[in-house]
């Protein structure tokens, strides 16, 4: 049992905000979470999950409660839009990474309960809108909040930051992503790698595949942001066969299209300010090309927990040690997937080429995978990095 610490007020339940909120309160902290939907839910389909989520989800004691029943493919594949074979990581093997995917509902679910039963209060419908360095949290309903840290875990178009002033970049990258769950058939792949994740690249679009359960599909659709043909409310789905004939039957089966997302890039001068942190997407959004920025949001989350907790400092030098602590591999991350979008803009030839050579090189493949097998600080078990379950 920890020794009672102070008071948290966090700003969003995503999975920055109910990872801080848990790690905090299983620390000792008083904690309260508003998070500005009428409920706690998620968006999206499905996730990957790497050594360094999964590390923070043990942490947490839900780890089981979210792997139950997840899918672990064997590589990851990069295709053509007729289907060959371009380039493949192998993964969940002895000595390669460990990286599963699941629905984000049972991702967020299992955040959330870790929460509650550490204690967190919980407060929807509750919108915040600024902070000070002070520690006071600025609602929409005109009230505040003091307390001796603040979080802000609003995601990309965070407010709470853009009164802090922190924001040195936001950039939209000019793509946009479509993600859809459907039911696993037989015949949407080829039989033999239909356990498998497959990144399809046609010209600028881009389709991945994912089974995330034994019974379900999470197909993400990729497009240049001017690219008007590829989107809409209902997919088009003779475009995309005609970028994609190899997957058509699979393509023919999407069909009503939930939203369109901008992938950006954000970074900030610093990520606190006082008794003010800032954290997930709100500080280092990133083009989803690793499947990190939820990792990474989890790592910065538990990082900061132990950082106030455990450091001894005040709770500005805390976080000052946090940042330098958490910083630098997660930025190499953020850059690593900046890189990676960039090959949408390469002609298909040209990505081949890349591809190929990227694969032979052990050192980007290192790079890659750095991120995803830092254990998180905070993080107190034994880790096997690599070994499936
Ligand atoms: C297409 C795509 C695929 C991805 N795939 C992966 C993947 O496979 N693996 C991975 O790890 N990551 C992935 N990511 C990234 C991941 O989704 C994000 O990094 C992660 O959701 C960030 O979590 P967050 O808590 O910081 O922000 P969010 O998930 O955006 O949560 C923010 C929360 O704050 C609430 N909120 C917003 N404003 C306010 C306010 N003013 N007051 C109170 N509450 C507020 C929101 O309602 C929301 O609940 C992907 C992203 C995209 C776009």
């Amino acid at each position: 049992m920890h020794a009672a610490q102070g008071h948290a007020e966090i700003a969003g339940g995503g999975i920055g905000g109910l990872t801080a909120a848990a790690a905090l309160a299983r620390r000792g902290w008083t904690v309260r979470l508003h998070e500005a939907n009428t409920s706690i839910r998620a968006f999206g389909a499905g996730i990957y999950l790497w050594d360094n989520g999964l590390a923070v989800l043990r942490e947490l004691g839900v780890e089981e409660m979210v792997t139950t029943g997840a899918h672990y493919g064997t590589s990851i594949q990069s295709r053509d839009g007729n289907g060959h074979l371009i380039g493949q990581v192998p993964i969940n093997s002895s000595g390669s990474v460990r990286v599963l995917t699941v629905l984000r509902e049972r991702l967020i679910s299992a955040l959330h309960h870790a929460a509650v039963e550490s204690g967190v209060e919980i407060v929807t419908g509750s919108v915040a809108v600024a902070a000070e360095p002070e520690g006071v949290l600025r609602l929409a309903n005109g009230t505040t909040a003091k307390a001796d840290l603040i979080i802000a875990a609003d995601g990309v178009g965070s407010q709470v930051r853009e009164s802090l002033g922190l924001l040195r970049r936001r950039q939209a990258l000019g793509q946009r992503c479509a993600r859809l769950l459907l039911p696993r058939t037989d015949g949407d792949v080829p039989r033999e790698i239909e356990d498998d994740y497959i990144e399809y690249m046609s010209g600028q679009r881009f389709l991945l595949y994912t089974p995330s359960s034994t019974e379900d599909l999470y197909i993400a659709l990729v497009c240049s942001a001017s690219d008007m043909q590829a989107m809409g409310g209902y997919l088009p789905q003779d475009e995309w066969s005609r970028s994609f004939p190899g997957i058509e039957s699979l393509i023919r089966r999407l069909g009503p299209i939930p939203r369109w997302d901008d992938f950006e890039w954000v970074e900030l001068s610093k990520w606190s300010s006082g008794r003010v942190a800032i954290i997930g997407d709100a500080a280092h959004a990133q083009p989803p090309y690793l499947g990190q920025g939820g990792g990474c949001a989890m790592m910065s989350a538990l990082g900061l927990a132990h950082a106030v907790s455990e450091s001894g400092r005040s709770i500005e030098s805390a976080l000052e040690l946090w940042e330098a602590t958490e910083r630098p591999v997660i930025e190499h991350t953020q850059r690593f997937s900046v890189r990676v979008s960039e090959l949408n803009d390469v002609p298909d030839d040209a990505r081949r080429e890349i591809l190929g050579v990227a694969g032979r090189l052990p050192r980007i493949g290192k790079s890659r995978e750095r991120a995803a097998t830092t254990i998180p600080s905070g993080v107190n078990a034994p880790v096997a990095v690599g070994e499936p379950a």
